[in-house]
């Protein structure tokens, strides 16, 4: 634990060059490098975490809120995947069919979808990140890992039985693209458990009428991504817990209990936390 909190002080009081990711695009071809070239010291540059955990777990709420706090986008390579699917794209059509049936795109697609987001933040002076859904197999890990130096992996964890209400119970906003979710979860707590709550995250008013669920959050399609999450996740937790990057991190309940947990497991309780009083 030491060591990670000295990787991640360093990690959050340095800020400075963006990184460029032109090696990744080519990496893909040949991931039997390491890669000499991408890579700058972690004291020079702002953080590089990525976010591990199933689906529902809550990747995306804590990392979008990670990445305002720290001032580093946040890139979810599901909203990528999503952006193409919704464009007339060349790849529209075969990415509905792979997302709808809750498999994996192929790494082909995904460092490509990844590369280009990479290479555009990084024209708009964008440096550091906290990646949310990749990698995902030990594939991208290793692709990932020969490009660039991450410095932390945060693994969520939620108990099993929730997850599925938490995926069905997800809603965006069709006009401003807001993300919102009406499950209620109330646990009591059995066999040394504790009390499990999660308030549902409901929309403000204006949006309450335009709410839409993911075409790939039904029942069928969020049990067949869990399936295929535990099947893949253990080689890649496992590469960066022995590289000393893992934290793992159970969510104690909704946001108001876990994201200043989160902040404390982070050493960043001291920062200016605008969105506690939200939370
Ligand atoms: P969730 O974590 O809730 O399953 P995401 O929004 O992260 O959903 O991803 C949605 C879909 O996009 C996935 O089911 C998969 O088809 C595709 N996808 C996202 N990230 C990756 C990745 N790193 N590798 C392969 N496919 C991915």
């Amino acid at each position: 634990m030491a060591v990670l909190n000295r990787l991640i002080r360093s990690a959050v009081a340095a800020r400075s060059p963006a990184l460029t990711f032109s090696s990744l695009s080519s990496s893909i071809k040949d991931p039997s490098f390491p890669a000499t070239t991408g890579r700058t010291a972690a004291a020079e540059r702002n953080v590089q975490w990525v976010f591990l955990g199933c689906p529902g777990v809550g990747k995306g709420t804590y990392a979008s809120r990670l990445s305002s706090l720290l001032g580093v986008p946040h890139i979810a390579t599901g909203d990528l995947v999503r952006e193409e699917l919704n464009s007339s794209g060349p790849l529209s059509k075969q990415l509905a069919e792979i997302v709808n049936q809750g498999k994996l795109v192929s790494d082909e697609i995904i460092i490509k979808l990844l590369s280009k987001r990479l290479e555009e933040g990084g024209a708009r002076g964008e440096s550091g990140f906290i990646l949310d859904g990749f990698p995902r197999t030990l594939r991208q890990a290793e692709i990932l890992d020969g490009v660039t130096e991450i410095d932390l992996v945060i693994n969520l964890k939620l108990r099993e039985d929730v997850l599925l209400e938490k995926c069905l119970g997800r809603r965006i906003c069709s006009q401003c693209g807001g993300n919102f979710n009406i499950a209620n979860i109330n646990i009591k707590g059995e066999n040394g458990r504790p009390d499990l709550s999660m308030a549902p995250l409901l929309p403000p008013s204006h949006c309450a009428s335009k709410l839409i669920a993911r075409s790939d959050d039904t029942e069928p399609v969020v049990k067949e991504r869990l399936r295929i999450y535990h099947e893949l996740s253990q080689p890649v937790e496992d590469f960066y817990r022995k590289q000393g990057k893992l934290l793992e991190f159970e969510l104690p309940g909704g946001i108001p209990e876990s994201w200043p947990k989160l902040l404390h497991a982070l050493n960043l309780d001291d920062h200016d936390d605008k969105q506690s009083a939200a939370a």
